[in-house]
């Protein structure tokens, strides 16, 4: 059997909060793959050099776009520029997404709606206003960013909150594109190398990666590859679904430290 084209090259794909992190990972993988990607984000000197770097290795290109998900306003301007031009989309990557880390007794109604506004309302504006420039029953995939927080009790409440109303994002996403040949999942980035982590609380990181089997941060790439798939005409049979990308932090559900508690009683018995 011989192998599909990936029908990545020559396409046009949107990813937002691309200038860094694994936004950019994404736009890098693509752009090799000999598509044109159009990087989103609200840091401009970080996505205009992105963009400059990735054109420069080719065989695809890159363009930085200024845009803050999280406003109505920049959507429509976006998606009018878009539409006169003729231009078509062949995918979105609903990346951009914020922590606020209180717990939910010391939240604040400002953050909770900030962090929903950007990590929720920015991708359900993405995909009103994409999806319609998107060309029908061609390979267009929609691919929105979850976490491992939302498929848990996670320990920042609002980001977690935000992380499962996505997972509700794509499942009608996906109803409601299927009869034009939109494909929408969801994947779910375990703890990732990334300026996001950077942030977080060491000992939060620590205590993560030890219920990681895998025993580490992933790498931006390495959620890049999985987002690049379901973009792609190899994934021409996949809609609806999520998958996590997270070195099996989610797998166990709680009895890798179980494990590891008789595994060290055992160790400390034969001394
Ligand atoms: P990151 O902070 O490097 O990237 C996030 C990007 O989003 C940044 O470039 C930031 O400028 C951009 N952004 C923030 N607010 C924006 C706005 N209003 N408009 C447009 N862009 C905006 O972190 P990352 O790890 O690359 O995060 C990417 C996605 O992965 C996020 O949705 C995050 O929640 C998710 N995620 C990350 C991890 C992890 O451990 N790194 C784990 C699970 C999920």
């Amino acid at each position: 059997m011989t192998r599909r084209d990936p029908g990545l090259a020559g396409r046009t794909f949107v990813i937002t909060g691309a200038a860094r992190g694994q936004g950019a990972a994404e736009a890098e993988l693509l752009v090799a793959e000999g598509a044109h990607v159009i990087a989103t984000d609200v840091l401009d000197e970080d996505g205009a050099a992105l963009a400059g770097r990735l054109t420069a290795a080719g065989p695809g290109t890159c363009e930085y776009r200024h845009l803050d998900v999280g406003s109505e306003q920049a959507w429509v301007e976006f998606g009018e520029e878009l539409k006169p031009a003729g231009r078509q989309v062949h995918g979105l990557v609903n990346n951009a997404g914020v922590p606020y880390r209180p717990r939910l007794l010391d939240v604040d109604v400002a953050g909770w709606e900030r962090t929903f506004r950007i990590n929720l309302t920015g991708s359900m504006l993405g995909i009103r206003t994409l999806a319609p420039l998107m060309p029908r029953n061609a390979g267009a995939s929609i691919v929105n960013i979850g976490s491992i927080a939302g498929l848990t009790a996670h320990h920042a409440a609002a980001y977690t909150v935000s992380k499962w109303a996505m997972r509700g994002l794509t499942k009608v996403a996906a109803i409601e594109l299927a009869p034009r040949g939109i494909r929408v999942n969801i994947v779910h980035p375990g703890p990732i190398d990334t300026p996001i982590t950077a942030g977080a609380d060491p000992v939060f990181l620590k205590a993560t990666i030890e219920q990681t089997l895998l025993g580490r941060e992933g790498r931006p790439d390495e959620v890049a590859d999985m987002v690049v798939f379901l973009l792609s005409d190899r994934a021409s049979y996949i809609t609806g679904t999520e998958i996590p990308v997270d070195g099996g932090h989610t797998a166990h559900g709680g009895t890798k430290s179980i494990i590891d508690a008789l595994a060290r009683a055992q160790a400390a018995k034969t001394g």
